[in-house]
């Protein structure tokens, strides 16, 4: 913020208000965003949401226009949505007429500036809110900081993504009682688990991020699901698999994922006709998700995906074997140096090797990754179980990161207890 004098200055070069321009050059307030929860556009539906004892001022502030928060910050009461009544102009037309028209009918003096102002330092809720966010900005940045992976399943993403991130926020800086109305949800239930390695792990895990650790993660667990003796991870993904099963004997499933060309979208069908040639129920799904994340993806993938992520990691197999990540199996007709001669008839036609701490990160973070996946498709199973629609979920997505401290490594998991009400 300037120094009061030069705004005062400005308000009155400007001919405008101070509160205005004390807004104007406020630093702006918003949830600390990070790769998982990244800025939202406000009203996709493209309304103005607004407050009406704000516009009673002539007064409109972008905090209103907030997803997650429910209340106008200023007067604690709810925010309400105006939509455009013209089709004419931009978007950004549309909704400036609205919110002049909600100005005029509202505010006896609008556009003027009246004599009535409010100190929006003197609000309770917006001195609270502001602190708050400084407070979990500041706490959540040190949980993150120098992150070098990060977990998120796509099908799970985008969906109530602010919700998840106040019940987070909450988490580390609890938000009492009094102001939970101010927020659209404040979910309950969320903690961490914190796993930490030792300086060599860091060590280990540096000396191979040139390889792109998404990438190594990835490799790692294709390979790794099909050992003779598999890792911890690949026995979690079938005994999740297996209760999966156990629990969907007969399909009497409400819901089909029909293929449309690119696209996937879900049918509602009667639960006497299973099976359908062209649809997979909920349940299919979530065992498939499980198997392409930690499973053998290989069998599930469509014949040309497979053919590409085969001819991929065929690609990668010297530079892997020259970093002793990897050796060739027997059977794959390869050089000493890990470059095949003829497309291998087993896959895959390598073993990981890996370093010791290297293997036991990869581990932890891929153990982390099945129960995180399996409690959120869960949830979401039990959503359409419910009476949900699949499509409209509340589970959270499976957030699960590995970060850089100064004595070694820390992996992150993401988890909520969920009331059923
Ligand atoms: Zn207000
Ligand atoms: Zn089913």
């Amino acid at each position: 913020m300037p120094d009061p004098a030069r705004l005062a200055e400005v308000a009155d070069l400007l001919d405008e208000d101070l509160l205005t321009l004390r807004e104007t050059f406020a630093l702006s307030i918003d949830l600390p965003r990070s790769p998982e929860a990244p800025t939202r556009k406000v009203n996709p539906d493209k309304a103005v949401r607004y407050c009406e004892d704000c516009a009673v001022l002539g007064y409109h502030s972008y905090l209103h226009e907030h997803t997650w928060l429910a209340r106008c910050p200023f007067h604690a009461v709810p925010l309400k949505f105006a939509y455009p009544q013209t089709q004419t102009g931009t978007n950004y037309v549309r909704r400036c007429k609205t919110l002049a028209q909600i100005m005029s009918d509202a505010c006896p003096y609008w556009p003027g500036a009246g004599q009535q102002t409010f100190e929006f330092d003197n609000c309770e809720s917006f001195a609270w809110l502001s602190n708050w966010i400084a407070r979990v900005s500041k706490a959540s940045a040190l949980f993150s900081k120098r992150r070098v992976w990060t977990s998120v399943e796509q099908i799970f993403q985008n969906i109530g993504a602010d919700t998840h991130l106040v019940g987070r926020l909450h988490a580390l800086e609890p938000i009492p009682f009094k102001m939970r109305p101010l927020f659209d949800e404040v979910q309950d239930g969320w903690g961490a688990d914190i796993q930490r390695f030792p300086l060599q792990a860091r060590r280990e895990l540096s000396e191979v991020s040139d390889l792109g650790l998404d990438s190594l993660f990835s490799i790692y667990k294709t390979i790794a699901a099909y050992t003779a003796t598999p890792p911890g991870f690949a026995r979690d993904t079938d005994s999740c698999i297996q209760a999966l099963q156990s629990h969907h004997s007969a399909c009497r499933c409400e819901w089909g994922r029909e293929k449309a060309g690119w696209a996937n979208h879900w049918v509602r069908v009667h639960p006497d006709d299973w099976p359908h040639w062209n649809l997979v129920c909920p349940y299919a799904v979530a065992r498939e998700q499980l198997e392409l994340a930690t499973g053998r993806r290989l069998e599930v993938l469509t014949r040309r995906q497979r053919e590409a992520e085969e001819i991929a990691l065929i690609m990668r197999c010297h530079s892997l074997m020259e970093r002793g990540l990897i050796s060739m199996t027997p059977c794959a007709n390869a050089s000493p140096e890990g470059r095949l001669y003829s497309m291998p008839q087993i896959w895959p036609p390598m073993e990981w090797v890996g370093t010791p701490w290297l293997n036991a990160v990869l581990d932890a973070a891929t153990e982390c990754e099945v129960s995180a996946l399996n409690s959120s498709l869960c949830e979401w199973l039990d959503d359409i179980a419910q009476g949900n629609s699949p499509v409209q979920f509340t589970a959270a997505p499976p957030l699960i990161w590995l970060s850089e401290t100064e004595d070694g490594l820390v992996l992150i998991k993401w988890h909520r207890r969920r009331k059923r009400g």
